[in-house]
């Protein structure tokens, strides 16, 4: 068994997997400047591996011999650390795989991962080049922690393994929107914020979810849990080495979830974002609670009627993490371990990790401590 907490050794050899587009298309450069003398006082040799094209990197991975280095190094946004992670997860030897440490070195529009890592470190809040030199710092230190992972699955049989968050409605919108104003850097997600909320719409759907505070093993599921986990490992006995790990909390989307999940009585949402991590964006401390690996998904959902002034004050409140002292009636926020949301209709979009989906039914679980990644 390996440990969960460790240090990387030196020399250390680092891939570094880096998207040129990334952002305001300045990640090579920032690396060439910022990144690499730190990495050289530090004793981390970086090879750089400049992506071409969307899943060049996840191919990558797939593939690679890992043996060879000590650290995967992601500089660019959370999107190409989710396609690094998935790829990863589409080896054969997955779970040998996820013991090699993982980095985030913010170099996108989107850097929530770093922003949560340079929170839970301890460190002033800061965005673009003093994020960077702060996350660059923690690689150098070299200390790394395990990190929950959800497991998505949707309706149509795709599953996604997933470090940040899955959203619908309001967020999704923007996330997605908002792709076209990459070259802004973070200030993409405000313009984009604004637009959204001039064309504020409703989004029908079912939205149900398993409590954290309902542990498996409790007299109340353990009935349930233990006959979901004896069918779990009948499925791994069946496919033998490589089997991707069963979501013991889940009955398949066609079938009503389990009597001891809650069912949200509204059907009409602004948003829905499940997170697992302290932040959204670099401004936008949505979990101040999260940690990277307390086994848990927080659960946010905005309930339709909501004002447009009330929308934003949230969004301005949630740069300092101070939205749920608002005590706004249509913002809601529970920790869980599974959940479920049924749209209706196929309209609209969906995102993991800030990565676009097509709308359908989808749920997902936390699977604690799946990987490592390098932490202060
Ligand atoms: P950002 O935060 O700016 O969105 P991401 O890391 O999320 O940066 O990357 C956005 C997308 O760019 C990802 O979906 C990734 O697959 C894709 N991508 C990776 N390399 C390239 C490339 N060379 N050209 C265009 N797109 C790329
Ligand atoms: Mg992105």
């Amino acid at each position: 068994t390996h440990p969960l907490y460790g240090v990387l050794p030196r020399p250390c050899r680092a891939l570094v997997l880096l998207n040129p587009q990334s952002g305001a298309g300045r990640a090579l450069e920032d690396f060439q400047a910022v990144v690499q003398p730190m990495l050289a006082d530090a004793d981390i040799t970086p090879t750089i591996f400049v992506t071409e094209r969307a899943h060049h990197a996840q191919e990558k991975v797939r593939d690679e011999e890992l043996s060879q280095w000590d650290v995967l190094v992601v500089m660019s946004g959370d999107g190409l650390l989710h396609e690094v992670l998935n790829g990863l997860m589409e080896r054969p030897d997955w779970e040998e795989a996820l013991q090699t440490p993982l980095c985030i070195l913010p170099g996108g529009s989107g850097n929530a991962l770093a922003a949560s890592i340079n929170y839970y470190a301890g460190n002033d809040h800061v965005a673009k080049k003093k994020l960077l030199t702060n996350c660059t710092f923690i690689l150098c230190k070299g200390l790394h922690a395990p990190m929950d992972l959800v497991s998505l699955s949707t309706a149509s049989g795709k599953r996604f393994f997933s470090f940040l968050g899955f959203g619908w409605g309001f967020i999704a919108d923007v996330d997605i929107d908002s792709e076209k104003y990459r070259r802004l850097g973070n200030a993409r997600f405000t313009l984009g914020t604004l637009q959204c909320l001039v064309r504020l719409r409703v989004y029908q759907g079912r939205l149900s979810y398993l409590p954290a505070a309902n542990e498996p093993g409790t007299p109340m599921d353990s009935k349930a849990s233990s006959h979901q986990a004896k069918a779990a490992a009948g499925t791994e006995a069946l496919s033998g080495h490589g089997a991707l790990p069963a979501d013991t909390l889940l009955v398949p989307l066609g079938q009503p979830v389990p009597p001891h999940w809650v069912v949200v009585p509204e059907e009409e949402f602004v948003c829905v974002y499940a997170i697992y991590q302290s932040h959204l964006g670099t401004n936008l401390l949505m979990a101040p609670t999260a940690r990277l690996h307390d086994g848990c998904i927080h659960l946010f959902y905005v309930g339709a009627g909501i004002s447009r002034v009330a929308l934003l004050k949230i969004f301005l409140a949630m740069g300092r993490g101070t939205h749920m002292d608002l005590n706004c009636p249509h913002l809601h926020c529970v920790p869980v371990r599974a959940f479920r949301l049924e749209p209706r209709g196929s309209a609209g979009i969906m995102t993991v990790d800030g990565e676009a989906l097509a709308c359908e039914p989808v749920q997902g679980q936390i699977h604690s401590n799946m990987c490592h990644v390098v932490t202060g």
